[in-house]
């Protein structure tokens, strides 16, 4: 099977990367290729960041890589936390630090409209790619659900009931703004063989 380095060390991402492509491609982690150094991602957009993480791996390892960068846009709060998702609550914050400043940024706003948009980055054979993926929906207003990550025992996601940390895995990758960014990767990788 063919190789294929993402540029993460993100347990989460790679097991939901590996599901969406097994069969497909071996995805490698940045671990796995003994990549160790910190990659900063200093870009504004999401998009930048992606790239500098792709860029990163590629012009150091010669390998095909792709990356990718999420953020949450919340409508009230002005398209906040953005590219700045994962450091919302702080530097070192933990995923439960960013979704209690979200709850408390949130306190009595009627409009809870938000939307996750994750960019990839992908480098293959000397050629630059980038792919995206949305997934609208609402911040709820207490937690739900134990399963997921991140924010997500508080997003809703439009037309269903059950959030992002209530659903199965296979539920929340046929939706996700990352299984959709990802679908079209792999939509575009078949097409290249
Ligand atoms: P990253 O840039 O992809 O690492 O994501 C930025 C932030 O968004 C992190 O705090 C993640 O926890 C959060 N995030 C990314 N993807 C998801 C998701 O699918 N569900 C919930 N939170 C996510």
């Amino acid at each position: 099977m063919k190789k294929i380095v993402f540029a993460t060390n993100n347990k989460n991402k790679l097991r939901e990367l590996r599901e969406i492509m097994s069969g497909l491609y071996e995805v490698l982690s940045l671990d796995d290729i003994g990549c160790h150094e910190e990659i900063v991602e200093d870009a504004d957009t999401i998009e930048g960041n992606a790239k500098i993480k792709a860029d990163f791996v590629t012009n150091k390892y010669h390998v095909d890589c792709f990356a990718d960068d999420t953020g949450l846009e919340v409508e009230a709060l002005g398209g906040a936390p953005g590219v700045y998702s994962a450091r919302y609550a702080g530097e070192y914050c933990s995923y439960q630090d960013n979704v209690n400043k979200m709850l408390n940024a949130m306190k009595g706003q009627t409009n809870r409209k938000a939307a996750f948009r994750t960019c990839i980055a992908l480098n293959l054979d000397g050629k630059s790619y980038c792919f995206e993926g949305r997934c609208d929906g609402q911040i709820l207003e207490t937690q739900r659900g134990t399963d997921g990550f991140g924010y997500d025992p508080i997003f809703l996601p439009d037309g269903f009931d059950q959030s992002f940390a209530e659903m199965s895995h296979e539920a929340k990758n046929a939706i996700s703004h990352r299984g959709r960014a990802t679908r079209k990767l792999i939509e575009f990788l078949k097409d290249q063989k």
